[in-house]
């Protein structure tokens, strides 16, 4: 009797009839067979997670470039000193701001929203508004309406339109998100009370209908034995953030991830039996995702339900946000606060994904040399990066113009390391 993979069902001793057949079996299931002879209940959901000690049975994402359909552009809004989350008044409007998250205004965002809307709470408003529907605007206004408030969001463009739709979805909350210097030791408590609370809001969203928040296994790929990559400062270059105005070298990023190493997994070494790829070195994590049309969806939904009214806007200057009826406002404006607040402090980070179709059974990701693979139920995310300049990739770089070439080289970059197995 075969199971939904065309493998013999599972016997009554778990662990050895399982074992046996998966030593004459390919740990990747041929890429070529399954496309070509495939039945289709073969793909109907992700196989069953491996048993300790078992070489799981993944099928390979398809990388070639038919499959690519989309590749987005944007600008990572990065502040030297970590996000705006300061106050100040215009008129008789109390601003909040809560923008310039870099790398990972996804992750923040719950934590941040907290933070910006404990200040707005401070002046016991009934009403406030917030600028912008982004990741950080959309989940500012509603903790702002669990927190009783009645809430209007102006905005130029609703979530699906804006920047942070065109990001790559995982949860990765020190992602350029501050110098280690200018942000100063004080930073570090207020990302890790972000974080952690975000963490936790995002983990109340698992499991719903559409998946808008999910966990997937990612594969950490080397041709050498895996060891952390570390960037010490380089003494030659003298030039800095605190000269330039831009970081100059790696090392000025802060690195905050260890101050949530008890709650977020931890990648594992694969043994060599369990490795199901024909590179030999392997290290696997859990990653925590967010899929993009579903989130969204998600928090509209219950932004409307709460009676959250949305008007299209475009503002040109901070006197518009003393005129208007909310005498509170949360200003979510991501990069364009550099123009529209005039705050130069925020540095352009570009950063591009490619969109593969969805490959829902093929559901974890890889990472290979320079490439990232994220599988994800609105697609399969491809990100080509260079870890020899880490978080410099990008840095001052404001062009959003998307780059489809270099996701193409990507997907040739990371072809070889998809091949299936032997048997
Ligand atoms: C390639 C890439 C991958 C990324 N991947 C991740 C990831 O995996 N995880 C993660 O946590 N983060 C990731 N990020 C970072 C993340 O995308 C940003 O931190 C986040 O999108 C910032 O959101 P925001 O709401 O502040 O800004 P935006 O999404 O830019 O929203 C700004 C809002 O303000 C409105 N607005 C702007 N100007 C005006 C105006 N003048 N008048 C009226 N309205 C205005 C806009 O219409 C919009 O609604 C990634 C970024 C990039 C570039």
């Amino acid at each position: 009797m075969t199971d939904l993979y065309g493998m013999p069902e599972r016997t009554a001793d778990r662990g050895i009839g399982r074992r046996t057949i998966l030593r004459g079996a390919s740990g990747l299931v041929g890429l070529a067979g399954l496309q070509a002879c495939a039945p289709a209940r073969m793909v109907a959901s992700a196989p069953p997670a491996p048993l300790p000690g078992e070489r799981p049975r993944l099928i390979p994402l398809r990388v070639t470039p038919d499959q690519l359909i989309d590749v987005k552009c944007c600008i990572r809004p990065l502040r030297a000193a970590g996000p705006n989350l300061a106050t100040e008044l215009i008129g008789d409007t109390l601003v909040v701001h809560n923008y310039g998250h870099g790398g990972s205004g996804w992750s923040l965002s719950w934590g941040s929203a907290e933070i910006a809307v404990g200040k707005a709470l401070s002046v016991l408003p009934r009403e406030i508004a917030v600028v912008g529907c982004g990741i950080i605007g959309l989940t500012s206004a509603v903790v702002a309406q669990r927190a009783g408030l009645k809430v209007t969001i102006y905005a130029r463009e609703m979530i699906r339109r804006t920047r942070s739709f065109r990001a790559s979805g995982s949860f990765t909350p020190d992602s350029r998100v501050a110098l280690a210097a200018p942000a100063g030791a004080a930073f570090g408590d207020v990302w890790e009370q972000m974080a952690r609370l975000s963490w936790k809001a995002f983990r109340t969203y698992l499991g719903l209908p559409g998946n808008p928040v999910e966990f997937g296994d990612s594969y950490n790929l080397s041709d050498k034995p895996i060891v952390k990559r570390e960037h010490p400062a380089d003494p030659a270059i003298i030039a800095s953030w605190a000269n330039t105005g831009l970081p100059q070298q790696n090392s000025e990023f802060g690195e905050y991830r260890e101050r949530i190493r008890d709650i977020v997994p931890r990648p594992i070494d694969v043994p060599p039996d369990e490795n199901p790829f024909t590179v030999p070195y392997v290290q696997r994590s859990s990653q925590m995702h967010f899929n993009f049309p579903s989130y969204a969806h998600t928090l509209l939904s219950e932004f409307f339900e709460g009676g959250g009214r949305f008007v299209n806007r475009d503002f040109h200057g901070p006197a518009e946000y003393a005129a208007l009826p909310e005498k509170v406002v949360i200003n979510a404006t991501g990069y364009a606060a550099r123009d529209l607040w005039r705050d130069t402090t925020i540095i352009p980070v570009r950063g591009q994904t490619g969109w593969l179709v969805p490959q829902p059974q093929a559901n974890y990701g890889v990472r290979y040399r320079n490439i990232m693979l994220t599988s994800k139920a609105d697609g399969v995310v491809v990100m080509n990066t260079n870890p020899d300049i880490g978080e410099m990739l990008g840095v001052g770089d404001s062009m959003e113009l998307p780059d489809r070439g270099n996701i193409e080289e990507a997907l040739k970059i990371i072809a070889p390391a998809l091949a299936p197995r032997e048997a």
